[in-house]
């Protein structure tokens, strides 16, 4: 497969002040683009050039691995926000939480003690596991794919996601990134079943 660089859903300045320009220029045109070209690079002339990016994922491990797996978890991230998004879920999201956590505030509580728990780096994520959603952190490029259950929403923890903008404090970065980011709308979309990449 050719692997290009999916566009943002948005402008590099739409997330602002919650996620500023400098933020997104680099994190999507320096450590996304990279994770891309590295992929390129190592899988140039071998049979992973003829998989699907998710079947690299599920096949591969160490660098291959490791940068597929990030190409893949950027996209998804971009698109798990948008401008003037997050507060109060609405649609099968909202349901969907107050069935699982009792409430948006206990969801909220969880999303965010599980995005501090992850010692280094990695990933937050909502994924639905049989009729349940639940928070699981992974470390480094690991993404729920095939084993952690359906992937809902993601927020990278990683220090380049945050650091610019909130320094070292995550949890007022994720706190903000479900005030203010969250595209609830999509996580709506891929409980139906739809939204794949
Ligand atoms: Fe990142």
């Amino acid at each position: 497969m050719k692997f290009e660089l999916p566009p943002l859903p948005y402008g590099k300045d739409a997330l602002e002040p919650h996620m500023g320009r400098e933020t997104l220029e680099f994190h999507y045109e320096k450590h996304h683009r990279g994770y891309l070209e590295k992929l390129r690079k190592e899988i140039e002339n071998k049979p992973e050039a003829q998989k699907s990016l998710v079947e690299i994922i599920r096949t591969s491990e160490g660098s291959v691995f490791n940068n597929a797996s990030q190409v893949w978890n950027h996209t998804f991230f971009w698109r798990s926000m948008e401008p003037k998004g997050g507060g109060d879920p609405t649609g099968e999201a909202a349901r969907r939480i107050r069935d699982s956590f009792g409430s948006f505030e206990r969801f909220r509580e969880a999303f965010v003690s599980t995005g501090k728990s992850r010692f280094g780096s990695g990933y937050v994520w909502l994924v639905l596991n049989g009729d349940r959603i639940r928070c699981i952190e992974t470390l480094n490029a690991d993404n729920p794919l095939g084993t952690g259950g359906t992937p809902l929403l993601t927020c990278d923890v990683w220090e380049h996601a945050y650091y610019l903008d909130h320094r070292n404090d995550r949890g007022r970065y994720l706190d903000t990134f479900l005030r203010h980011l969250v595209n609830w709308d999509a996580v709506s979309e891929r409980l139906a079943g739809g939204g794949e990449l």
